[in-house]
């Protein structure tokens, strides 16, 4: 293994890039739960790992800070796996190859974990120094985030014990946030049948968009499964005023081989 690009003096400097070598994409946070596990039993924490895979460690307060209320530190361990095509790289057990360019800390034809790894990295730079004047901290370390916040929302409420809570998940190294990410789910349901395909099929593909994440809703940029969704909607629209006889004319795509 090459040397590190970081300087490991700078504790989360050290954690960030060790994460970076351990496997942590949604799913998969099995040996970066380990190795959490590892670094409470190293400094004698008390910790505990629940069922889905959530780590929990408890920091005793700094001396003089033992009436102070508990404070809970939250990251997620798990990682948006996504790479460039013309790389082959084994997410399962590959190192992240991190390189410095113009100042920017990025890994070669994968994607960083800076998300949220910068989260975790803070937190156990908190826990590991000994020096900190701090009250009792409860870090929490869930997984599945990416995924739909799976880990959070299998936290049992026994197994908290803070009260107040800084949630490191947040975008931008000049913005504070009074409350994180907030999610809301909806699941619709309709009856459908199946038909039988008839006529001439259709590949569309939808490309050339400029990318950007679910949170930056405000930049008004197209999105490609909203515009699929339309595209199928006013097909469905058109097809009903066809009678589904006709090959559409609205469609400009590439015809599927027979
Ligand atoms: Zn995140």
């Amino acid at each position: 293994m090459d040397s590190w690009v970081l300087d490991h003096k700078k504790r989360h400097h050290r954690f960030f890039e060790e994460m970076t070598r351990i496997p942590h994409g949604s799913f998969h946070e099995k040996e970066y739960g380990d190795y959490l596990v590892r670094f409470a039993k190293e400094r004698s924490f008390e910790y505990k790992r629940d069922a889905i895979g959530n780590v929990m460690i408890h920091k005793p307060p700094f001396p003089g800070y033992e009436d102070h209320p508990c404070l809970g530190l939250q990251a997620h361990m798990d990682m948006v796996w996504a790479k460039t095509e013309n790389i082959s790289h084994d997410f399962l057990k590959d190192p992240l190859k991190l390189y410095i360019d113009h100042g920017f800390l990025k890994a070669r034809g994968t994607t960083l974990g800076a998300d949220d790894g910068t989260g975790v990295a803070y937190i156990l730079a908190v826990l590991d120094d000994p020096e900190l004047k701090a009250p009792p901290i409860e870090a929490v370390f869930t997984v599945q985030e990416e995924t739909g916040l799976g880990g959070a929302l299998a936290l049992k409420k026994e197994d908290i014990r803070f009260r107040r809570l800084i949630s490191l998940d947040c975008g931008g190294g000049d913005s504070i946030y009074i409350s994180s990410l907030a999610g809301l789910k909806g699941i619709a349901k309709r009856q459908f049948q199946w038909e039988k395909a008839q006529g001439q099929g259709y590949c569309v593909r939808i490309s050339g968009l400029k990318g950007g994440y679910s949170d930056g809703y405000k930049r008004e940029q197209a999105n490609a499964n909203k515009l699929g969704a339309r595209l199928v909607y006013e097909l469905g629209r058109a097809l009903q005023y066809t009678g589904r006889k006709k090959v559409l004319p609205i469609m400009e795509g590439k015809a599927l081989p027979s």
